[in-house]
């Protein structure tokens, strides 16, 4: 399993509708930026982090794959993925330049890509390769019909089609005005009843007082978790928001690596774990944060930078994964998508990482990479 080559890739997927938006972001398409790695036995391996396709911050980390990553890779065995990942993430001068952000992504993209040849030279499903199924059925939780830029009426109706279609979570934006989120909060909870469980998350957008406020009054509303209710980095904020209310506290989307996590873990700031290994050094690193959530006896629920193509297969083989988030957009762009049936996540039963992209994808949704 020889590298013989590491090439960066850009595709650019559009959303739901033509945008969508939370309490920070208005996007139009999802950036699936990544590298494909090919080994001389003709082994190729695909795997991506997820970006709001901004085609020159895109080209960044395409630029960091392309020549500060791949000279790293070339020659050596690409199933040594620990020491490989090492290697990457404590190379002195890229530690110097990034222990987050860009060099971050690009291994995030490196390390799946070696999970996938991994699991395609073993030929079996990662999820396999991971320690094998600790669960028949992943639950999964749509996130695609709670966007902020949903008028009233859609988002009550959009919830009403999830539960209808099998969903039994849904997740819906919050972080616009305490007023008009509260009223949204509880228009939904009454359309889907009590035997949903319903998320609310809002990106980091609020400050602790009016986290307090919105709260008090959501409380009534059974919220089944408040995703990033302050700025991702505030350990002490979540810590006191945590003790101050009912509500669980989510959060992790923005972390970027495990000593992170480790600190909300040890100041009880935090309650669902949500790792990405599109945001993290990949699933070699996500791994480590599972493995310490479990040790804490706290559940994970993936963020899907990766619309859940690769963390289907995490959440199949992990204990400490109990629930998995659904969003759409990008999953037909792959040979395996990760498609959900009565509300559950299909088992994936090809080699590989499900990162595999198809022809089509491949000929019409591909960007120049510098
Ligand atoms: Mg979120």
């Amino acid at each position: 399993m020889k590298i013989r080559s590491v090439e960066p890739f850009i595709l650019h997927v559009p959303v739901t509708g033509s945008q969508i938006a939370d309490s920070t972001h208005t996007i139009t398409h999802w950036g699936v930026v990544g590298a494909r790695i090919e080994t001389e036995d003709g082994l190729v391996g695909h795997g991506f982090t997820g970006t709001h396709a901004h085609l020159a911050s895109d080209q960044l980390v395409t630029r960091c794959i392309a020549t500060c990553h791949a000279p790293l890779l070339i020659g050596e065995d690409a199933g040594d993925v620990h020491r490989l990942w090492r290697k990457l993430a404590r190379d002195p001068a890229l530690q110097w330049v990034g222990r987050a952000g860009i060099t971050t992504l690009s291994l995030a993209a490196i390390d799946v890509a070696l999970w996938d040849l991994k699991a395609k030279a073993a030929g079996v499903p990662l999820w396999k390769l991971l320690g094998g199924q600790v669960r028949p059925k992943v639950r999964a939780y749509n996130t695609d019909i709670g966007w902020l830029s949903i008028a009233d009426d859609q988002l009550v109706a959009g919830a009403r089609r999830a539960v209808d279609d099998g969903f039994t979570g849904i997740k819906i934006k919050v972080g616009s005005s305490v007023d008009r989120d509260l009223r949204r909060l509880e228009a939904v909870r009454e359309a889907i009843g009590p035997g949903v469980t319903l998320a609310i998350d809002g990106n980091g957008k609020w400050d602790l007082a009016t986290c307090l406020r919105f709260c008090r009054g959501a409380e009534p509303f059974d919220v089944f978790w408040f995703e990033e209710p302050l700025w991702y980095d505030d350990v002490k904020g979540h810590a006191q928001l945590a003790r101050a209310t009912r509500i669980p506290v989510a959060l992790g989307e923005q972390l970027y690596t495990a000593d992170a996590f480790s600190e909300f873990f040890a100041q009880q700031a935090i309650h669902w774990v949500q790792p990405d290994v599109t945001r993290m050094g990949g699933i070699t690193e996500v791994l480590q944060v599972c493995e310490a959530a479990h040790a804490f006896r706290l559940p994970v629920a993936p963020h899907a930078g990766d619309m859940s193509q690769v963390h289907v297969h995490l959440s199949f083989a992990h204990p400490a994964c109990e629930v998995l988030e659904y969003i759409p957009w990008i999953k037909d762009c792959f040979t395996e998508p990760a498609e959900v049936v009565d509300g559950h996540f299909r088992l994936p039963q090809q080699p590989g990482a499900g990162t595999t992209p198809t022809a089509a994808a491949w000929q019409t949704l591909r960007r120049p990479t510098e």
